[in-house]
């Protein structure tokens, strides 16, 4: 194939390629999981029961013959665990894409918000990523690619009202992956955060039940005052969440890094 005169071409081919994506039991994780063993990935799924990661390995696409994924259980809080079952996977087989994403801390508001509510989120996000990055990037290195990217919240640039911990947690998450993606830039390595919006997933569910709850009104009907407040009129898919995680992954990709991408049906209201 001739080689396209602009120098690019919008190559999305993971074949070869490790993906080890966390929080990949349900919701948003295991949508890129699937996205991105259709794209040809060995994918590898953290989270922290092993019985539903093999039954959500056993469901992966499977589309070349040499492509195998594989499974981690493991509290994403507990470090040293994180660390020691992160080293091992690579030894064995090295990691070019990482997804960092993890569940979403506890509502409520931050003035009543314990030190231990703080520390935890940060330990589960911050932390975790931190650790992971220290396993897989001298095998990016190696590999000459590498691909991090990390599912965090559109409260990067709105917090939104009742999500103290989780706001906190996420402008942290963001500073850190600015920080990596310009001391990572130099080799090739990029490092970029998708935001998602109100994306139809359990954690929805819980902030939709939530807000109900305190305000007195059914499910339903919370759900669709939310959906009002969305452009689009609605939530968010999974599958929509993590196509742009797939696209931050590919060989596409490789001059964006350092970026914030919303996935939210136009809810930030900010240019
Ligand atoms: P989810 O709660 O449906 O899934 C979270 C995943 O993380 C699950 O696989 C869960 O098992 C895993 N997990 C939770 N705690 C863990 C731990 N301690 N160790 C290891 N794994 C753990 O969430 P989701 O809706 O798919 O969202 C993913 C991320 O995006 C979350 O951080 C969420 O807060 C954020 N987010 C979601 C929305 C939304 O509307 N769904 C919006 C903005 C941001």
């Amino acid at each position: 194939m001739r080689a396209p005169v602009h120098g690019v071409s919008m190559d999305l081919d993971l074949t070869g390629k490790h993906a080890l994506v966390c929080g990949a039991s349900q919701g948003i994780g295991r949508a890129a999981a699937h996205e991105l063993a259709l794209l040809g990935a060995d994918v590898t799924l953290l989270a922290r029961r092993a019985g539903v990661l093999a039954q959500v390995r056993d469901a992966l696409p499977v589309v070349h013959d040499a492509q195998r994924h594989a499974l981690i259980a493991v509290d994403a809080g507990d470090t040293a665990t994180l660390r020691a079952k992160a080293e091992a996977l690579v030894a064995g087989h090295p990691v070019h894409v990482l997804v960092n994403n993890g569940g979403g801390p506890p509502p409520g508001l931050l003035q009543d918000a314990g030190e231990e509510a703080l520390l935890l989120a940060y330990r589960q996000h911050v932390l975790a990523a931190q650790t992971l990055v220290g396993a897989v990037v001298p095998g990016m290195r190696r590999a000459g690619y590498g691909r991090i990217v990390n599912i965090v919240s559109t409260t990067v640039r709105e917090p939104i009202a009742n999500l103290g911990v989780s706001n906190v947690t996420r402008g942290a998450m963001a500073s850190w992956a600015k920080t990596l993606a310009n001391e990572l830039a130099p080799l090739g390595i990029t490092v970029n955060n998708v935001l998602p919006g109100s994306t139809d997933t359990p954690r929805i569910a819980q902030i939709a039940a939530t807000r109900a709850e305190a305000r007195g009104v059914p499910v339903e009907a919370m759900r669709t005052e939310m959906e009002a407040e969305i452009p689009m009129g609605r939530f968010g898919l999974p599958g929509e969440i993590a196509a742009a995680v797939a696209f931050l992954a590919s060989p596409a990709a490789a001059y964006i890094t350092g970026t914030s991408l919303p996935v939210d049906g136009g809810r930030i209201r900010a240019i």
